[in-house]
Parts: C-alpha cells; sequence; structure tokens
C-alpha cells in the first residue's frame, strides 16, 4: 500500500534534536547553549522520557563514592540537575544516605542512585531548556525522513498541525529506539544477535503509606535485600506466578512512597505498537496482582495504596546501531585505551536475560577500568553524515548496554551530542565522522563534562 502524505507546514533549524528523555533533554540544551537554533521533538508533554513518563525516579551512574567522600563521574547537566533538585529539596541528599541501611536502595553499590521527585525534574528540566533558547514541541511524533543521498534533508513529524517538515543542518537521534537512523537506512541490530530477544520491560507502580521501617527490619533479620526467599516460598505455593524472583521497592523522597519496579515483562518489544500496547494493559494487571500479593504476605505493604502506574512502560532495550566502530566487552574487560572518550559510567553490567529476569548474564564480571568509557565513535550511524545517535541505541556489543544505558552515562552522551553539533564546520556536506575529537573534548571539559576518569568531581554537601 502506497500512501503520499500532504506536508501542512515547514520548520528549519540548524540542530533539530529527536526525542526529549533525558539524553535529548541534554543534547538539545548543549546545542542551545552553544549558540545554535535548536528544536527538541518529543512525543509526550514532557522531558524525561523514561525518567519522567516511565517513573524511574532514580539516577544512576553518574555518581562514585570513595573513601567517605562522592564524586560526580557525569559532570555538567548531571550534575546541574543534582544541585538544582538539592536547592528545595527535590532529590535525596547523597550524603545523608546511611549506605548500609538505605531505604533507597537496597545494596550500598546502588547507594550512589540520587532518588529525585518527578514533579519537579518535569519542571527543572523545561525551565532549563526555555532558559537555553531551545524551541520545544510536545505531542509530536516523527514518523518519516527525507534524504539526499546520505543526508537528511528533513524529517517528518506528526502533531495537531497534521504534518510537518523539520529541515536541519544535523539531526541528533536520542529516540532511545534509533528510530531516526534506523528509518535513515543506517545498520542495526535487535536485541541478542541469536534470536534477537531484548532484556525485558517494565511498567512502574507507586504506592503510597508502605511502611519502611518494617520493610527494613525485615531486610536486616533475613539479610534478604530483595526477598528472593520469601518469593520461592510463594512460588511453591502457587501464589507468586511472576518471571521474576525478586522484588525491588524503592523509598522515593516522600515518606511512605515506593516505586516498585518489580515485574519484568517478557518478550515485549519497545518497536513494535501492538506489543507495547499490550505491554500497557499487561503491565496494569500484572502489578495490581503484585499488589494483592504484597498487601497479604508482606506486612510493610498491608495498608500500602497503588497512586499509578507509569504512562509508558520501560523499555530497557531495542534498536543498536551498527556504526563503523563497534564497542566490544572485550574491550571493557580488558582496559582498551581510548583516545576519544565523550562519557563515563560507574554502573555495573545490569542487563537481565530476556527470558530469565533474575538471571544477570554477566554477574561479577569487572572491567579494567574503574569507569566504564564511551567513545564518540559509537555515537555515529554507518550511513548518515548529519546523524548522530546517543543514549542506549549507540554502537556497542549488546552487553555493554549494561553500564551505559543507565541515566547519567545518558545525559554524558546527550551533551557531547549537543556539543559535536555545535562545533560540525558549517559547510554542506560535512559529516560528525570528521569532528575534530580533541576540540570536542575540551569543549565538554570547558562546559563541565567528564571525559577524564582522573579528573571526577567532588560532590558539595548541600
Ligand atoms: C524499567 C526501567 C528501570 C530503569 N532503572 C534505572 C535506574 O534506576 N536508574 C537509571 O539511571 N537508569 C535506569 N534505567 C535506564 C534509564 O532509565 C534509561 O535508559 C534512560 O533514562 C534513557 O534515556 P533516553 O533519553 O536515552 O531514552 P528515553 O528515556 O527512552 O527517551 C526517549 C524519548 O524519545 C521519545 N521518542 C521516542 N521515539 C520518538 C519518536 N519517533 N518521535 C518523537 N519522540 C520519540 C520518547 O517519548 C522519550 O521521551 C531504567 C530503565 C527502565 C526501562
Amino acid at each position: 500500500m502506497k500512501h503520499t502524505l500532504d506536508i501542512n507546514k515547514e520548520l528549519n533549524y540548524e540542530v533539530v534534536v529527536c526525542g526529549g528523555g533525558l539524553t535529548g533533554f541534554a543534547a538539545a540544551v548543549t546545542a542551545a547553549r552553544s549558540g545554535k537554533r535548536t528544536l527538541l521533538i518529543e512525543k509526550n508533554g514532557c522531558m524525561g522520557g523514561v525518567a519522567t513518563s516511565g517513573m524511574v525516579c532514580s539516577l544512576l551512574g553518574g555518581m562514585d563514592y570513595i573513601d567517605g567522600k562522592y564524586y560526580f563521574v557525569t559532570g555538567g547537566l548531571f550534575k546541574e540537575l543534582y544541585y538544582d533538585l538539592r536547592k528545595n529539596n527535590e532529590c535525596v541528599n547523597i550524603y545523608g544516605i546511611n549506605r548500609n541501611r538505605s531505604p533507597h536502595a537496597w545494596y550500598p553499590g546502588l547507594a550512589e542512585a540520587i532518588i529525585f521527585d518527578n514533579e519537579a525534574m518535569k519542571r527543572i528540566l523545561d525551565a532549563k531548556a526555555v532558559e537555553a533558547g531551545v524551541h520545544l514541541l510536545y505531542f509530536t511524533y516523527i514518523h518519516d525522513v527525507s534524504m539526499s543521498a546520505d543526508t537528511i534533508d528533513y524529517i517528518v513529524a506528526a502533531n495537531k498541525d497534521g504534518n510537518t517538515a523539520i529541515k536541519g543542518r544535523v539531526f541528533i537521534d536520542c529516540t532511545g529506539d534509533a528510530d531516526i537512523a534506523a528509518m535513515a537506512g543506517n545498520s542495526y541490530s535487535k536485541g541478542r544477535d541469536e534470536d534477537n530477544l531484548m532484556t525485558p520491560a517494565t511498567l512502574i507502580m507507586n504506592l503510597e503509606n508502605v511502611d519502611t521501617e518494617n520493610l527494613l527490619e525485615y531486610i536486616e533479620k533475613n539479610n534478604s535485600p530483595r526477598f528472593r526467599g520469601k518469593i520461592l516460598e510463594l512460588r511453591e505455593k502457587g501464589i507468586w506466578n511472576f518471571d521474576i524472583e525478586i522484588f525491588i521497592s524503592m523509598l522515593l523522597n516522600r515518606p511512605g512512597y515506593h516505586m516498585a519496579n518489580t515485574i519484568r515483562q517478557v518478550g515485549v518489544d519497545g518497536i513494535d505498537a501492538n506489543s507495547l500496547t499490550m505491554g500497557m494493559i499487561e503491565g496494569r494487571i500484572d502489578n495490581k496482582k503484585l499488589y494483592d500479593i504484597l498487601v497479604e504476605y508482606f506486612p510493610a505493604y498491608s495498608n500500602s495504596k497503588i497512586v499509578n502506574t507509569g504512562e509508558t512502560i520501560g523499555i530497557r532495550e531495542t534498536r543498536r546501531i551498527k556504526g563503523k566502530f563497534v564497542l566490544k566487552l572485550s574491550e571493557l574487560l580488558e582496559g582498551a585505551n581510548f583516545n576519544d572518550i565523550i562519557a563515563l559510567s560507574s554502573y555495573c553490567f545490569d542487563l537481565p536475560d530476556p527470558r530469565k529476569p533474575s538471571l544477570q548474564p554477566l554477574e561479577g564480571k569487572s572491567i579494567k577500568n574503574r569507569y566504564t568509557e564511551i567513545p564518540f565513535r559509537t555515537m555515529l550511524p554507518d550511513k548518515t553524515k548529519n546523524l548522530i545517535v546517543a543514549g542506549r541505541s549507540i554502537s556497542v556489543e549488546r552487553e555493554v548496554l549494561g553500564p551505559i544505558r543507565v541515566m547519567g552515562p545518558c545525559i554524558g552522551m546527550g551533551q557531547a551530542a549537543g556539543k559535536a553539533a555545535s562545533i560540525l564546520p558549517i559547510e554542506n556536506n560535512s559529516s560528525f565522522s570528521e569532528i575534530n575529537i580533541e576540540e570536542l573534548k575540551s569543549s565538554l571539559e570547558h562546559i563541565n563534562c567528564i571525559v577524564d576518569a582522573a579528573k571526577i568531581q567532588e560532590v558539595l554537601k548541600i
């Protein structure tokens, strides 16, 4: 079937950021602050993506803890967000956390998670983007590209205005799914090489009136941060029928208010409309089943109530572009040296098996360097010259997703893409692959981003 669309409107920008999750936010603010006429297009009514619409209110991968002190591993906008949120107590005070008894994260190693207020984050992202001069277009879905050879001329997006053609000098794909790269004909893979299966999705549920102290006491008494023993007992009795055998409930930044990041939705395909729809419907059903079990068998939840589930299902994995350079797991394990590092991650290899979500195939593996270092080349698609990709869909072997897919490094990659877009020579047809790496790295350092593990920055006690 062929259908030709009418274009109702045209827009023209220097930098067009596609997708407004934390990665897209960081890319757009960085490009706009560098003086570029920047548009950010987002299908939801706010920025933040998984972090806000998906209700995952926990920033990981951007901090480290060494000898009693916290350090930023992602600087720039990550650092700004932390301090802005702290001003009104809208995120946890990292120094206030008891690392051995934290209701915000049951493992000491996860205590570097910055738990934030969802509404505050949306408001701060809006304010920072508007202040930087980013033009925002919400409720707008990008569904097509128009090319001249290996260059995108314009993308086509649908909203209440009908179809708009949006021209750009450069495009930054922050859809999380490499939608633009795929539409433009770049190579990609999806999920595991052998069967294309992806790590399970999660529709987050928030609960109020949880007895957090009771929960902490249970965990301490049973030495069971994720309730595995109790869950196995419930499974034996036919009560717990979920694919996952752990339970993750984290206190957000108001008393008794918990984020249950527990259900694991095996088989959901984040780039299939029907699968996403079923994922939402089944996710709400599964969360209600989980809640009923919690109320009956976990005393800390007996008086709790469901507040809501996410506006969008949390997708951890879909497409990864296959660029000319692909970052390999072995390179991380062996500590390969790259000269084009643009962001770091302090997070671990957390990428559950597609069918058995309690299983972490790379559990216990450690990389040679302290942080996962992300080379600029991973963001370059193999064909399109004026397109760069940032976020979890970059050119890496699947296992590398574990540390790089979380919010800290996503913000770091977004800033690198935004800065690259602003220093790319303006002559027609120049390619992101021709960027001067030293210039990019020094201009990132100039805006406080961290591209060198030796230059992590101490977190102030505020
Ligand atoms: C359930 C779950 C739990 C997680 N837990 C944590 C955690 O505790 N801490 C942590 O740091 N990380 C966590 N992660 C990972 C992390 O949340 C994400 O990988 C990260 O937030 C990704 O940010 P992003 O901006 O790259 O992508 P997204 O947040 O997915 O943003 C992409 C944006 O693009 C928009 N978009 C997509 N396609 C289009 C299109 N065609 N047109 C217009 N707009 C489009 C989307 O609406 C979305 O807003 C978790 C992820 C999941 C799914």
